[in-house]
């Protein structure tokens, strides 16, 4: 009988974090400030975010210890358990074997706080007394205010003015552990008063909520500013999750041949994929093993975006990064995966996307829910919208193994639980979902008008 369910000690939480810059098989390619058209020094990020949030940013080193007030805080729910999807397999009757390792099981629902706690404290330790940040449906706010809570500090929230209406459960969520929550564009910032003057019914957008977040703790001392997903510092401490997922693989004498995960920003999967992309080049694999990000078709930054250099904001207040991106003014549909939705991605993701290290795939999302339909009535647990993209691309290549009769080994992320996305499965129980795809000719588009913008890019 294969183990279902595979758990660690308390003690195995990992003491550090692994951080990918010096193993990267190209340097990544520096911030550029569009003013100057120089690489930004990072002391410069300083006026946003923490000093050692910044120093972590650009590390050299390749394990950073994490510090015990930190894991102590883990310990209230890691180690996250890895399971044998049995019970798919069996649905599937595929020979490949699925395992996924679990994050919503955490008190906010899903991977967000393994960064936010993190934020939140190295933030009290340098004298902030509040945190900015922006958020789409609603999980890195909660986050955020779920590690702001802990060390007593106070959390200003932008949601994405489409978000704070249709789904107000996460905002009571945010609200109770203490966080103010404004709908974005606000009228608290002149960003925010700008958009609404051009557009008063405009429904926002993450790229719109970070300008605003962004320029609310610049233009306040006490306040700093931080980030979800993206950046290099927010990708490093979701490393728990693949260093927990190596040691549980290792108890059950197993080695992944597939990793697979969801990506919005790109944070979680890279989280498990970092320290095993470390196996690779470090030659302790002891398998060739492939990875794959799956994006929405509604917001398909990697599949069919440009990459080339852009702001991570709507307001250009964030110096150009080299990313895959949908451009800065990019306004997604509405599909109810509100975590896949920024216009761009993690540099280090896309880096290693564009060395062919890591592959990329798009579905939409009817075909999400009904992969996250199947898995719930075989496995039980009901995913969020996101990872439900990547169930998807899992069940695919467990039906291809069925084809070809090859026994991989496939690990999945499974980085949050849909306890607050019933809206969305109720519109794809009655039929009511759209599929979106966002159009090639609009990415082109945006792609000429960024052109216009900086003629001085190497395209
Ligand atoms: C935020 C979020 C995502 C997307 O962000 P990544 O940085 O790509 O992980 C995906 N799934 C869930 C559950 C999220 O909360």
């Amino acid at each position: 009988m294969a183990s279902r369910k595979i758990i660690l000690d308390e003690e195995e939480i990992p003491k550090q974090w692994y951080c990918i810059l010096p193993d990267l098989p190209k340097p990544l390619p520096p911030m550029i400030n569009p003013k100057t058209r120089e690489p930004v020094p990072p002391q410069a990020l300083e006026a946003v975010f923490a000093k050692e949030l910044v120093k972590q940013e650009t590390s050299k080193e390749r394990w950073i210890s994490i510090p015990e007030e930190v894991r102590e805080v883990y310990r209230l729910w890691r180690p996250t358990p890895l399971y044998r999807a049995v019970s798919l397999e069996k649905a599937l009757k595929t020979p490949a074997k699925i395992y996924y390792k679990y994050e919503g099981v955490s008190p906010p629902g899903s991977h967000k706080p393994n960064t936010a706690v993190a934020q939140a404290y190295y933030n009290m330790k340098e004298g902030t007394q509040r945190l900015t940040t922006e958020t789409g449906a609603g999980q890195w706010g909660s986050a955020l205010s779920f590690g702001c809570m802990l060390f007593e500090m106070k959390s200003t929230i932008y949601m994405v003015r489409a978000s704070y209406h249709q789904k107000p459960y996460r905002r009571v969520m945010m609200e109770t552990w203490g966080a103010e929550v404004f709908p974005s564009p606000s009228e608290r910032t002149k960003f925010g008063k700008k958009i609404l003057e051009e557009d008063p019914n405009c429904s926002g957008s993450l790229g719109i909520s970070i300008s605003e977040a962004v320029e609310d703790a610049v233009t306040h001392e006490e306040a700093k500013y931080t980030l979800g997903s993206v950046v290099n510092h927010v990708l490093l401490h979701q490393t728990v999750v693949g260093q927990e997922a190596q040691k549980q693989m290792e108890l059950v004498d197993d080695y992944p041949d597939l990793l697979v995960g969801c990506v919005g920003g790109g944070s979680s999967f890279s989280g498990l994929l970092w320290p095993f992309y470390y196996d690779k080049v470090s030659g302790k694999a002891p398998k060739d093993t492939d990875f794959l990000a799956v994006e929405s078709t509604a917001a398909p930054s990697v599949t069919k975006g440009y990459y080339t250099y852009d702001h991570g904001d709507s307001a250009r207040m964030i110096p150009l990064v080299k990313m895959h991106t949908l451009g800065h003014m990019f306004i997604p549909p509405p599909i109810h995966a509100g975590g896949l939705r920024y216009h761009g991605m993690a540099p280090t993701l896309c880096l290693l996307n564009a060395e062919g290290i890591v592959k990329s795939k798009a579905y939409n999302q009817i075909e999400a829910f009904e992969a996250a339909t199947l898995f719930t009535r075989t496995e039980g647990i009901l995913p969020a919208p996101e990872p439900a993209h990547a169930i998807k691309a899992v069940i695919d290549e467990a039906l291809k193994c069925k084809e070809t009769g090859e026994e991989k080994t496939i690990l999945f992320l499974l980085c949050g639980h849909g306890h607050f996305d019933m809206q969305a499965y109720d519109d794809y129980n009655s039929g009511k979902l759209p599929p979106y795809e966002y159009p090639k000719e609009k990415v082109d588009e945006s792609m000429r008008r960024l052109k216009e913008l900086y003629p001085w890019l190497e395209w």
